[in-house]
């Protein structure tokens, strides 16, 4: 079929009709990329490699696209779905594993004036049909289809007759790395996807993810049978999301203080391991005014689903989460990923923390860690199930993880570095790390640590007991508490050698000692043990350089809740602080949005991005064509929204 579709991508770009400053009504039907990004999604220019895969794919090829979370992967498809239909007709396939996903991408498309649908369970017998008869005539632009039912007997003579008649315009695979078993998100039916290759080798296949290990690319290569696509790996740097981790004491109130500073009003979703913590912690906050919701695998479907839907369709809803919660929530306005508890590794870290400022946008991962979590986690895998090789690998990439935590040097370095992309120290970007932005002070940490081993070897020489951290540095401070004197430690040798360092830093001493497992805690009191390494750190041999702690909070700025969202990332424009008037502007413009959202039971996002609707605030657009120059208003929105909204401007 490849005639239908030949010609270089750009060859009738000369028949778009000026794209964005003409008066109404629009009728454009250019298929070159760059009018379809104009007139249908309102933007200015593609982002990182989206232009030469939009390309590749319109011109026939195949690809696997690497991209991260809130890099624009959508686009990817959607502009060569649209401009490959603009010339031939045909419908593009979507094979998306979560309904929830799919009914919200529909919705923006058929926001934005592109005809969609999907096929899911969650459909009337009906209503399925009705949509087949659409795609069916070729009219449908994309239809988006669960993998389950793409490889159905009924699904695939549907798809024979499409491509009889050469109405098939492409196949994208998204959420790919569920075809590799070495993810989490495994699925058995992508498996079989394989045969859309086999049995339509003339319809270019694209396939993406945000899983960018190479042990996944190999198999999504494999399985698929992408052997002869072009391989797209963008950078996994997120600059407009800024990287911290705060020293836990009081977390809650650290996390309150958090919110209250910089996200006041903001969506954003709180981690905690436990399904307890995550009551808790959601009933606090609402009892300190922030709007909270719990969600975790022990609420019923019901409840489940009705906080996803608010979270996802209100504006400001903290969600309280185990990590049973994210899989699939795209929405792209998420101010901040908080962690009261260590995450399992840094690839769950970078997953969760992803979730944050898909919209470009400045976006917070923050994350409260202290000594507790370091021996929870290791007893987790200690006692857990696994197998040992198992277990040591759980141990190594813990390892790894705390490192990070534990870094008092760029984090996004030491990120990205872990995900094999060197990078360097992002001093420079608006929203820099927190070690970046405020360099922390260090200290050399040898001599204290090998006075801190040498104490617990004491100990151990002493009777062989063991004792927990707490001890340990009353002894080394030449604290004489009633346990001390109990047990003749005041006779210690090590008994006030550590006196002249604070009780907080020998504690992240200990931490560090436990992070980097020169000291191993045992059973239900944590009593600290030496492990065979730790004579390495007793000999001198290790060199350790520690971050000093602070009890100053990392930061204090009372930026205004607006200001921040429209402040740029190192590759956006200059920041666009609202003054008062358009912050009011602003208010104004969302309260219309989201009338306009419960009318079309659509999420708000899907109408405009807040970023669209403060660049109105801002620029104060008198006119259809003015409006028309703003990102993220497409020739559709423009024709039904745009005089609603210069009259919101103009009251
Ligand atoms: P992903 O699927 O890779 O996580 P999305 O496709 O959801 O990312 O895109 C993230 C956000 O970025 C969306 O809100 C999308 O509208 C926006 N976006 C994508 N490409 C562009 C672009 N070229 N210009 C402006 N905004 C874009
Ligand atoms: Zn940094």
């Amino acid at each position: 079929m490849p005639s239908r579709w030949g010609g270089s991508p750009r060859e009738d770009a000369s028949r778009t009709i000026a794209p964005l400053n003409c008066a109404l009504p629009v009728t454009i039907t250019s298929s070159s990329p760059d009018a379809i990004l104009h007139e249908v999604f309102g933007y200015t220019a593609f982002r990182g490699a989206q232009a030469e895969i939009v390309n590749h794919v319109i011109g026939g090829g195949d690809a696997l696209v690497l991209m991260p979370t809130g890099g624009g992967k959508s686009l990817c498809y959607q502009v060569p779905a649209i401009a490959r239909h603009r010339r031939a007709q045909g419908v593009a396939v979507v094979v998306s594993p979560l309904i929830a996903l799919m009914q919200d991408q529909v919705g923006a498309l058929e926001e934005a004036g592109v005809h969609a649908s999907f096929l899911n369970s969650s459909l009337t017998l009906d209503e399925t049909q009705k949509i087949e008869r659409e795609m069916m005539s070729g009219r449908l632009v994309l239809i988006y289809i669960a993998p389950e039912r793409l490889t159905t007997p009924r699904m695939l003579a549907q798809l024979d007759s499409l491509q009889q008649r050469g109405l098939i315009s492409l196949f994208a695979i998204d959420e790919a790395h569920c075809v590799s078993q070495w993810g989490h998100d495994f699925r058995e039916d992508y498996l079989a996807l394989n045969l859309l290759h086999e049995r339509y080798p003339e319809v270019p296949r694209i396939a993406l993810t945000a899983t960018a290990d190479d042990l996944t690319r190999a198999d999504i290569i494999a399985r698929l049978q992408l052997e002869d696509a072009r391989v797209f790996i963008s950078s996994f740097d997120r600059p407009n999301i800024r990287y911290a981790v705060v020293e836990k004491d009081e977390a809650r109130k650290q996390l309150l203080r958090f919110i209250q500073d910089d996200h006041e009003g903001d969506a954003g979703i709180v981690y905690c391991q436990s399904r307890k913590k995550v009551e808790e912690t959601a009933s606090w906050l609402n009892d300190e005014g922030i709007s909270a919701l719990p969600y975790h695998a022990g609420l019923d479907t019901g409840v489940r689903k009705r906080h996803q839907d608010r979270f996802l369709r209100e504006d400001g809803i903290v969600m309280v989460a185990t990590i049973a919660f994210g899989m699939g929530i795209d929405k792209p306005d998420v101010r901040f990923v908080a962690h009261l508890d260590l995450p399992k590794n840094i690839e769950a870290y970078y997953q969760e923390t992803g979730r944050a400022g898909r919209d470009g946008q400045p976006a917070d991962a923050w994350m409260a860690y202290g000594l507790a979590d370091v021996v929870n986690q290791r007893r987790m895998i200690d006692e857990g199930p696994a197998a040992e090789e198992f277990k040591r690998g759980q141990r190594g990439k813990l390892d790894a993880l705390l490192t990070l935590a534990e870094a008092h040097d760029c984090r996004r370095v030491r990120l990205l570095a872990y995900f094999g992309e060197a990078s360097e120290r992002c001093a420079a970007y608006q929203n820099a790390c927190d070690n970046c932005l405020t360099p922390p002070a260090t200290w050399d940490a040898t001599e204290a640590a090998r006075k801190a081993l040498s104490c617990v070897y004491r100990f151990h020489q002493n009777g062989g007991q063991r004792y927990g951290a707490a001890h340990l540095i009353d002894v080394l401070r030449g604290k004489a508490t009633e346990k001390v004197v109990q047990r003749g430690h005041e006779a210690l040798s090590t008994f006030g050698i550590g006196a002249d360092i604070a009780e907080a830093q020998w504690r992240v001493v200990l931490r560090q000692l436990i992070a980097l497992g020169y000291l191993r805690t045992e059973g239900e009191y944590n009593t600290l043990e030496l492990t065979a390494t730790a004579r390495e750190v007793l000999r001198g041999d290790v060199q350790m350089l520690l971050r000093q702690p602070s009890d100053t909070p990392k930061r204090s700025s009372k930026t205004g809740r607006v200001t921040r969202a429209t402040r740029g990332g190192k590759d956006k424009p200059p920041p666009l602080p609202l003054d008062d008037a358009a912050l009011l502007r602003f208010e104004a413009l969302k309260a219309w949005r989201a009338e306009v959202a419960r009318e079309h039971n659509l999420p708000a996002y899907i109408v405009f991005h807040d970023a669209t609707l403060a660049e109105m605030a801002q620029t104060q657009p008198d006119s259809m064509d003015a409006l028309a120059q703003i990102s993220g208003v497409g020739a559709k929105k423009l024709e039904a929204y745009g005089s609603e909204i210069l009259r919101v401007l103009g009251d």
